[in-house]
């Protein structure tokens, strides 16, 4: 009953003329397949209203990579909710491990995003995920799960699946080391575990969970078919169209 959702992140990758010619290979390459499978694409903010333009009516959702937690206000260089929403965008990332790292998304921010994304009638993808150090000290169910409290305490019930969560364990980001499918399915099995517990049972069961972490054509297919793993955050093999192609493919 959970549709496989399948997203690249462009992360600061292709300006307007490189993102609208990957969106037109994409759109081209799409066409008229079966569509069991929901796609989407993250360009950075510069491209997204050229990519916008391309994918209108084609079915492939446009996410943001990022949102300030404002609305409006005296924040220069930030980008609102408000404005993707003006802007045709319909998804947007928070709590990406690059943000968590390199730009102080402490996760009292990221739960601020999580609302903020809902303010301005977006949908998050939420990204969680332990540092290798803290796999390596048995930590990884503490961290996911601190994470998603975090992020997810104050939502009503309803608005959770609403949220596509993304376990990203940082170690496997742009690494070329991926999880091993019984590895992520471990930990989308705990994540759905938390769902379960904290909310009534259609939360759990209909709330997407993606993997993210050095996802290519010859690794989707045995990871999506755990039973837990709903789809894929896609960095580096989202770049071409062939690549990212393949890993559509490894979900049929
Ligand atoms: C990501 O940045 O979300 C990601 C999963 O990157 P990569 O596929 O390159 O590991």
């Amino acid at each position: 009953m959970r549709r496989k959702f399948i997203v690249g992140n462009w992360k600061m990758h292709k300006g307007p003329a490189d993102a609208d010619a990957l969106a037109d290979a994409l759109k081209r390459a799409l066409a008229g397949r079966d569509a069991s499978v929901d796609v989407g694409v993250a360009p950075p903010y510069i491209s997204l209203p050229a990519v916008v333009s391309r994918l209108k009516h084609t079915g492939i959702l446009v996410a943001a990579q990022n949102l300030h937690t404002e609305q409006q206000g005296a924040f220069t260089g930030e980008v609102s909710g408000e404005m993707l929403r003006q802007a045709g965008v319909a998804y947007c990332l928070v709590g990406h491990s690059e943000r968590r790292q390199l730009f102080g998304d402490t996760d009292a921010i990221v739960e601020k995003k999580v609302h903020a994304c809902f303010r301005s009638g977006l949908l998050p993808i939420l990204c969680v995920g332990e540092l290798l150090a803290e796999r390596e000290a048995g930590q990884e169910r503490e961290v996911v799960t601190r994470q998603l409290a975090a992020a997810l305490g104050k939502l009503q019930a309803d608005q959770v699946p609403s949220v596509t969560l993304a376990y990203e364990p940082v170690w496997a980001i742009g690494t070329g080391k991926t999880a091993s499918p019984l590895q992520a399915q471990e930990m989308h099995a705990t994540i759905r575990g938390w769902l379960e517990e904290r909310f009534p049972a259609f939360v759990a069961r209909t709330t997407r969970i993606q993997y993210g972490g050095s996802v290519k054509g010859s690794n989707a297919a045995e990871l999506m078919r755990m039973p837990d793993i709903d789809g894929a955050l896609v960095g580096g093999a989202s770049l071409n169209a062939e690549d990212f192609l393949a890993i559509l493919d490894g979900c049929r």
